[in-house]
């Protein structure tokens, strides 16, 4: 039986509500991925490794099983499709929800438009968007950006964006308002399912005591 444990994490939000529930957990890193150049961090517990990655790459790793685990963001997840993951245990951080927003002064009924004209719909989900505009017979053009999605329908690049929304105030200060929403986001734990077999107790054992770090934050 393989007995070391890989999880993968990526920078920055994730990273910084993760460390918390890891160190509950008894689980230390021993660099910083923001001062380290290292993508293969050590862990105070010999068989635990943490790999950095871009928080889109974090599915494909624990898909094919370079990773026996990682955090990602359900955006993150419903854009990638989830296939061959299982997803056990919602974190409860780095919560937000993914919003359809556009301009405050756009045309009114700007959803209801008459068919034939299609919407352009600016954003990095663009798997998410097609499934939602489709299941409300809504024709849309979506034009796949990388960052910056507010800054698409003020230079008339699209009418309308699908991005992350927290405060809101990234909305505002662009003179953009959320018009309908799609999904509530929060960072999930998720488990490459052939680890889950092959390495059962290592899986189950780490699973129990992230619910339980989970379960005891404030
Ligand atoms: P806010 O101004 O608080 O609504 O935050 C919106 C900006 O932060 C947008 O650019 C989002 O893409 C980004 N954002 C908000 N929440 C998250 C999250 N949980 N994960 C990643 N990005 C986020």
């Amino acid at each position: 039986m393989n007995s070391k444990l890989t999880i993968a994490l990526s920078k920055g939000r994730i990273y910084k509500d993760t460390v918390p529930l890891l160190s509950a957990m008894g689980i230390q890193c021993l660099d910083d991925p923001e001062t380290s150049r290292k993508l293969i961090l050590d862990t105070n517990h010999a068989h635990i490794k943490i790999v950095i990655i871009r928080a889109a790459d974090v599915p494909t790793y624990v898909q094919y099983g370079a990773a026996d685990l990682g955090v990602a963001g359900k955006d993150v997840l419903l854009e990638h499709g989830g296939q061959d993951l299982y997803e056990p245990l919602d974190l409860r951080i780095a919560r937000c929800r993914l919003m359809v927003a556009g301009p405050k002064d756009r045309p009114a009924g700007i959803l209801d438009q008459a068919p034939g004209k299609r919407l352009r719909i600016a954003t990095k989900y663009v798997n998410c968007t097609r499934d939602y505009f489709a299941r409300r017979g809504i024709q849309v053009e979506i034009i796949k950006l990388y960052g910056s999605m507010e800054l698409a329908p003020l230079v008339q690049l699209s009418d309308l964006i699908v991005d992350l929304v927290d405060t809101g105030n990234t909305l505002k200060a662009n003179g953009l308002e959320p018009i309908a929403h799609m999904a509530d986001i929060s960072s999930r734990l998720v488990v490459n399912k052939a680890a889950m077999k092959m390495k059962h107790g290592l899986v189950q054992d780490f699973l129990q005591r992230m619910e339980q770090a989970v379960g005891d934050k404030p």
